[in-house]
């Protein structure tokens, strides 16, 4: 037996960089307008609301540790078998178990090169490697993910639309990836912003997950349903997979409030609608303006976009994202995405993209 002086996490833990989430404060007396984390500005729906204040009187109980209501309800929505959804604390959570139920210490998982951190970290904490592969044009590249796979890849991680990007892998290319791949290697779909996507050539996955035995699809409620206090996501998956997740993950994993809450969103069609409308207004809207102001902004299809500052000393996204913060304009620094000249803005309410629009006026004038 090895002495050791004190416990020692598993190998990987410590190679986590831990995720450093958007930052959500303003300077004093300055009004905050927060455009860091993808929230809503339209707020949850007012049915989720009330429903979710309908369970203060119950906070004793267990929850529902299957999530029944809420399975069905997302079943009815979609046209799925409620006993191959797996509801979970977040997405967040169901990537951390897919993780821990499919990848050994030293397998290999692969994402994108400027995809979503949530997957590195939660190969690590798997004891895994992760393999990071190059995109083209800030877009996911099926042949350089099918050239990465090894006899050790056990998981592929796909955003799509992707964090913090905002681009889209076409349907058919999603098919192509998943043609490619072993049958032994899990596909897994992040949909997390698939509700904002208005093109044609997209799905979010769930025909792929129905007719296949290694691909599955998480999708959020912290996204277009303004439920992210509440931790709430879901993923559909083939049968034995989501057999196997469930003997895995907490047997109470999702609250009641969460329970309640997701099952009157889902339902709220006209909130759901204000909000795709609103995002198509504004995304488009300031867009065009940022690109009127000189600004490269890259092709979004989800409710934010990806800044781009010239490298020039007194414009770069550091120097923009200070000049931003005093003003209470809270955008996201990607430099941690390997992205250093760009922000990340949330596509916000209208006072929020307007206020924007015009201290990146001011900014990029001043430097001039
Ligand atoms: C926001 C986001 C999620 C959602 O995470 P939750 O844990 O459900 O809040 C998942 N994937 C991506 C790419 C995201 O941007």
């Amino acid at each position: 037996m090895t002495s050791l002086s004190r416990p020692v996490p598993r190998p990987g833990v410590l190679d986590i960089e831990a995720y450093v989430p958007g930052k959500s404060s303003a300077p004093a007396g300055v009004k905050l307008h927060k455009l860091s984390s993808n929230e809503t500005p339209l707020g949850a729906s007012p049915k989720a609301v009330a429903a979710y204040g309908a369970l203060a009187g119950k906070l004793e109980l267990y929850p529902d540790g299957s999530a029944t209501k809420l399975r069905e309800a997302i079943a009815g929505r979609y046209g799925l078998d409620a006993g191959r959804i797996v509801c979970g604390t977040g997405s967040d959570e169901l990537l951390q178990l897919i993780t821990k139920v499919y990848l050994g210490e030293g397998d290999e998982g692969i994402f994108t090169e400027h995809g979503f951190l949530v997957y590195k970290i939660a190969i690590l904490a798997a004891g895994g490697t992760p393999v990071v592969v190059p995109e083209k044009d800030l877009k996911t590249d099926v042949d350089a993910i099918l050239k990465a796979v090894t006899p050790k890849t056990k998981i592929v991680f796909l955003a799509n639309p992707n964090n913090p990007t905002g681009t889209y892998l076409p349907f058919d290319e999603v098919k192509r990836l998943h043609a490619g791949l072993p049958r032994h290697v899990l596909l897994v779909l992040d949909a997390a912003y698939a509700e904002y996507v208005r093109r044609n050539d997209y799905a979010s996955g769930l025909e792929l997950v129905a007719e296949s035995e290694n691909v599955v699809m998480t999708r959020t409620f912290s996204k277009i349903y303004g439920l992210a206090n509440l931790r709430l996501g879901w993923l559909y998956g083939p049968a034995e997979v989501v057999d196997a997740l469930n003997r895995t993950r907490g047997p109470f994993n999702v609250n009641g409030a969460a329970i309640e809450a997701g099952t009157a969103a889902i339902a709220d069609d006209a909130h759901i609608a204000s909000a795709i409308e609103h995002n198509d207004k504004w995304l488009a809207w300031t867009t065009a303006e940022l690109e009127k102001l000189g600004l490269t902004v890259t092709p979004s299809v989800a409710n934010f976009i990806l800044i781009h500052f010239p490298a020039a000393a007194g414009r770069t996204a550091k120097e923009a994202d200070a000049f931003l913060t005093q003003r209470g304009l809270i955008l996201r620094s990607v430099a941690s995405y390997g992205l250093p000249d760009a922000l990340r803005m949330t596509i916000g309410g209208e006072e929020a993209n307007r206020l924007v629009v015009s201290a990146l006026t001011e900014f990029l004038g001043k430097a001039a």
